[in-house]
């Protein structure tokens, strides 16, 4: 083992077998990305911006069970909440900092009821760090917007979960 590690470095066979893979795509044919008119295919586990979710009749998924606030390692999510009439409890706020996220996924492997997903918008930078704040209002027009995408999504890695 100490020999052929010798002879690795006495013959630079790692550096060699680093060029060739520079070799071996140099001749390859490129293709070019006309980013933002065209846009690569994204993983159906792609991370991108949140989402708060509603069932086809229009409620409200999450059940502010707090698991998410609880196991999200940067403490990005407060939600405050409070029972319905009807017995129901219901979020009265649920903001996210963006800033502070670092979109491991856990927020949404810990929610039961499939509320909260990272959809497949990648495409929110701004230049003011206050927008990304955002307020349960905003999650839940991601949610509206990306509904098609994220329920495809959700099915696909579905049988991985
Ligand atoms: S993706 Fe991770 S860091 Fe971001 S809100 Fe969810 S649990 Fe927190
Ligand atoms: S989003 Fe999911 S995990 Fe978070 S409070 Fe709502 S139901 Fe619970």
């Amino acid at each position: 083992m100490k020999l052929w590690h010798i002879i690795r470095q006495f013959f630079l066979l790692d550096m060699i077998q680093g060029f060739s893979v520079t070799l071996k795509n140099l001749f390859k044919p490129k293709f070019t990305m006309n980013y933002p008119l065209e846009k690569t295919l994204t993983s159906p586990r792609f991370r991108g911006e949140h989402a708060l979710r509603r069932y086809p009749n229009g409620e409200e998924r999450c059940i502010a069970c707090k698991l998410c606030e609880a196991v999200c390692p940067a403490q990005a999510i407060t939600i405050e909440a409070e029972a319905r009439e009807d017995g129901s409890r219901r979020t009265t706020r649920y903001d996210i900092d963006m800033v502070k996220c670092i979109y491991c996924g856990l927020c949404e492997e810990a929610c039961p009821v499939d509320a909260i997903v990272e959809g497949p918008n990648f495409e929110f930078a701004t230049d003011d760090r206050s927008k990304l704040i955002y307020d349960k209002d905003k999650l839940l027009q991601n949610g509206e917007d990306f509904e098609i995408r994220i329920a495809e999504r959700l099915q696909k890695d579905a049988p991985y979960r």
